[in-house]
């Protein structure tokens, strides 16, 4: 098991886990933001739901994290 990884909310710079509610904030598959819980708005979590329902994330090897959209069967 590797470390597990840790961010710092954008907003009030928080430093947590990925443990909660935490929320990415993609800008053309690149994390532009971190949102940790107490700082989403509820529409923030809604879109967060509906976004892990129906993209990959990934964390590249530079430490970048991206989306794709995930593929039907
Ligand atoms: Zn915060």
């Amino acid at each position: 098991m590797g470390k597990a990884p840790t961010y710092t909310c954008t907003r009030c710079h928080t430093t947590g886990s990925n443990r909660g509610d935490w929320n990415g904030i993609f800008d053309g598959g690149l994390l532009v933001e971190v949102c940790c819980p107490s700082c989403q708005t509820p529409e923030e979590n809604a879109e967060a739901v509906i976004k892990e329902a129906t993209l990959h994330y990934r964390l590249s090897e530079w430490g970048h994290w991206t989306t794709e959209p995930k593929h039907l069967l």
